[in-house]
């Protein structure tokens, strides 16, 4: 069900840039139904539990930090790994519990499954966990009914309005910005509940202009990382706050290690080869940190930032 997209209102910085984590296993798309519904998945290959500590280490030495959007399920596998995560003075996020496309779920069936992901998550790192991404940028639009659970659920932000064709809608903002979720259908949950409710939305970093392809996934992976640098720097040019993606399996620099075909295939395969390479150069071109830190939201709990009308 798609309701009225709700006002927004863009966000001012100074912003930082930050890069972002998707924790999953090579074997968490969307795309191969049988491998995310863990009832039906067969024996497969982890991955996570020796990725981790290298991508860890790897952003250690390049002097970044990042949000870490983290499945369910694989924290609930991996617990140790998590908060090893934190220690390391990185943001948790939550990836949802399953990774099951949000679209495709009753509102009540995807607001338990944020709340199982969110106490989880917090009961493990001892501190609240801010953020969501949606498997698969799954709430796709402004409209989605699912967007205001994100905010019932207790998060802060949400980074899963893609402003991109096909996992998103090119309608949707391009740079960071508040969403007034009051007076809006289907929030029985809100209605009345204390103070107006919001929610603020950091959308993925884009180049190519007006295509708007992804700076994540297959298409920044083929390209020269300078393409992306100087999409970031534009970005912050514009106001904006650029938002980098990755998925710990897509820098290990190793072979995927089990069977995917068609356009999972294609969307794992394409420009991997020689892309930790690239994306070290890319780490290396700004001081990266976690969405909380380059949106500065610890001020946010005392003070609203500055706000204008646009939300280009
Ligand atoms: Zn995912």
């Amino acid at each position: 069900m798609i309701f009225d997209a709700p006002q927004v209102e863009r966000l001012t910085g100074p912003f930082g840039c930050a890069l972002t984590v998707d924790v999953e296993e090579w074997y968490h798309t969307c795309l191969v139904p049988d491998y995310v519904h863990p009832e039906g998945r067969p024996a497969l290959p982890h991955e996570l539990d020796w990725l981790l500590p290298e991508l860890l280490e790897m952003l250690h030495e390049a002097r970044c930090t990042a949000t870490f959007f983290v499945l369910g399920e694989v924290a609930e596998r991996l617990p140790r790994r998590v908060r090893q995560i934190a220690e390391a003075g990185h943001e948790v996020g939550s990836h949802g519990y399953l990774h099951l496309r949000a679209c495709e779920r009753s509102p009540q069936a995807f607001l338990v499954d944020l709340r199982r992901s969110k106490a989880l998550l917090e009961d493990l790192v001892g501190e609240p966990v801010l953020g969501f991404r949606a498997p698969e940028w799954s709430l796709r639009s402004l409209g989605s009914s699912r967007l205001p659970r994100v905010a019932e659920a207790g998060f802060l932000y949400d980074s899963s309005l893609n402003p991109c064709a096909f996992s998103g809608r090119p309608t949707n903002p391009r740079f960071a910005y508040r969403v007034i979720l009051d007076g809006l259908n289907g929030l029985d949950g809100l209605k009345g509940a204390g103070p107006r409710r919001e929610l603020l939305e950091f959308p993925p970093l884009t180049f190519g202009g007006p295509l708007r392809l992804p700076a994540g996934s297959w298409t920044g992976r083929l390209v020269n990382p300078e393409r992306l640098v100087r999409a970031t720097l534009d970005h912050l040019d514009e106001g904006g706050l650029p938002l980098a993606v990755v998925h710990p399996w897509e820098v290990s620099g190793r072979p995927t290690p089990g069977p995917l075909r068609g356009l999972a295939r294609f969307v794992h395969e394409t420009g991997r080869p020689g892309f930790e390479t690239r994306f070290r150069e890319l780490l290396a071109a700004f001081r990266w940190t976690s969405v909380r830190a380059a949106a500065c939201l610890e001020q946010e709990y005392t003070a609203q930032p500055a706000v204008s009308r646009r939300a280009g």
